[in-house]
C-alpha cells in the first residue's frame, strides 16, 4: 500500500517512519498556508509568512503523529505488539496485530485516536483564546486553524468505514455481536468502500461546480479509502486461508546444498547462476551450518570472489529465522514481514528441510488459486 518510507526515529519503543508522499504534502501545506496567511494578513512580511507556514505544517504533522501514538501506546498497554507507525499523505497508519486479540481491545485502540485529536483541538483552541492578546494575529489565527484541523481529523476518522477508526469501531461492534471477525470485516470494509465512493462522487460534483482543488482532494481521498478498504479485507481473507496451512506445504524442499570450502566465484558459477534460489544451505559433515545468500555474496567486491571462501561469508544458522514444519503459515508470513532477512528456514530435528521466501508463498498462492477456481 505504501511506497518508499524512511525511518525518522523511535518514540516509546515504536519505530516512526515517514512515507515519501509526505514530502510533497508537507511542501503543499506549507505553501498553501503561506499563501493564505499573506492574503489574510496584508501587513505581514514574507519571512514571517514562510515561518508561519512551516510552523503550521510541523504542528499539523505533529498532531497526526500524536493521534497515531495514542493508538500505539494503548495497543502496547493491552499487550499487543506494535510494528511501526508510518505517516503518509495527510494521515498515518499504525501497524499492530489487533485482530488476534478480540473486539474489546480493537474498540479501545480505535477510539483513543479520534479522542486524542479532539483533545488536541481543545488545546489549540485554548491557546488561541489565551494567546489573543500575547501572540501576533497571524500566529493566533494559525493555532485556531490547527484547532479546526484536529476537529476535522477526529470527525473524519470517526466515519464508519473500515479501515478508518470509525470503521474499526463498527467492526469491533459487529465482531462482538456476531462472533465472526470475517463477517464483521466484510461489512465494515463494504461500508468503507461505500464511504469512499461517496467521497469520490462528492469530489466530482465539486469539480463540476468549479472548485478544482477541493474536488480533486475529495475524489483522491475517496479513491484512497476505497482501495484501503478493499485491500484490508483481502489481507484478512489471505490470513484466514493461511491459518489452515502448514509451513511444510509451502516451503521449497528441493534444497541444493553447498560445501563450505568452495570459493565465492564457484558458488556463483555453479549454484547462483544455475538454480533459481537466492540462498543455499551450507553443509558440512552431513549437517547444515549456515546459509549463503545472494545478498551476502554481493557484499564482497567481485574481484575478491575467487579468493574468498563460502564459510567466511555465510550467515550462521543461529542467526536465521527458523520455524517448525507444522508451523501455521499466517504466523510464518508475520515473521517474513517482520524480519529484514526476507526468508524463513524450516527446521526439523536441527536439520534444515525447507526454505520459505516471499516468492515461494506467491507461487503457492498461485497454485492454490488455480486449483480453487477449477474446483468451482
Ligand atoms: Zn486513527
Amino acid at each position: 500500500m505504501f511506497g518508499t518510507s524512511w525511518r525518522v526515529g523511535r518514540i516509546a519503543g515504536i519505530e516512526v517512519r515517514v512515507d515519501s508522499s509526505w514530502v510533497v504534502i508537507a511542501l503543499l501545506i506549507t505553501y498553501s498556508m503561506y499563501l493564505q496567511v499573506s492574503q489574510v494578513y496584508q501587513d505581514i512580511s514574507a519571512g514571517e509568512a514562510v515561518w508561519i507556514g512551516v510552523l503550521a505544517t510541523v504542528l499539523f504533522f505533529g498532531s497526526v503523529l500524536v493521534h497515531e501514538l495514542a493508538h500505539a501506546v494503548v495497543a502496547q498497554a493491552r499487550g499487543i505488539r506494535v510494528q511501526d507507525i508510518t505517516l503518509f499523505l495527510f494521515g498515518g497508519a499504525t501497524r499492530a496485530k489487533v485482530e488476534s486479540r478480540g473486539p474489546g481491545d480493537e474498540f479501545l485502540i480505535a477510539l483513543v485516536g479520534p479522542l486524542t485529536s479532539g483533545l488536541l483541538a481543545g488545546l489549540f483552541g485554548i491557546v488561541t483564546g489565551l494567546g489573543r492578546d500575547v501572540l501576533s494575529r497571524p500566529l493566533a489565527g494559525t493555532f485556531g486553524y490547527l484547532a479546526w484541523t484536529n476537529l476535522l481529523l477526529a470527525g473524519f476518522n470517526l466515519v464508519p468505514g473500515f479501515p478508518l477508526d470509525g470503521g474499526r469501531l463498527l467492526r469491533a461492534a459487529l465482531w462482538r455481536a456476531t462472533g465472526s471477525l470475517a463477517r464483521a470485516t466484510r461489512v465494515a470494509s463494504m461500508a468503507g468502500q461505500g464511504v469512499g465512493w461517496l467521497l469520490v462522487a462528492a469530489g466530482v460534483a465539486w469539480l463540476l461546480a468549479g472548485d478544482l482543488a477541493g474536488g480533486i482532494w475529495f475524489a483522491f481521498i475517496g479513491w484512497f479509502l476505497v482501495q484501503a478498504a478493499r485491500s484490508s479485507y483481502q489481507d484478512l481473507q489471505l490470513q484466514q486461508l493461511l491459518r489452515g496451512v502448514e509451513a511444510e506445504a509451502v516451503m521449497a524442499s528441493d534444497l541444493v546444498r553447498i560445501p563450505p570450502e568452495l570459493s565465492l566465484q564457484e558458488a556463483v558459477d555453479d549454484y547462483f547462476m544455475r538454480y533459481d534460489h537466492s540462498g543455499f544451505p551450507v553443509e558440512e559433515g552431513g549437517r547444515t551450518i549456515g546459509l549463503l545468500t545472494l545478498r551476502g555474496v554481493r557484499r564482497v567486491p567481485r574481484e575478491q570472489w575467487p579468493t574468498r571462501r563460502v564459510r567466511d561469508h555465510m550467515v550462521p544458522l543461529n542467526e536465521q529465522v527458523v520455524v517448525a514444519p507444522e508451523a501455521r503459515m499466517d504466523g510464518v508470513v508475520g515473521k517474513l514481514q517482520d524480519g529484514q532477512a526476507n526468508r524463513v528456514l524450516v527446521v526439523e530435528d536441527g536439520e534444515v528441510v525447507g526454505i520459505i521466501t516471499p516468492s515461494d508463498l506467491t507461487r503457492w498462492l498461485r497454485r492454490w488459486q488455480a486449483l480453487d477456481s477449477s474446483a468451482r
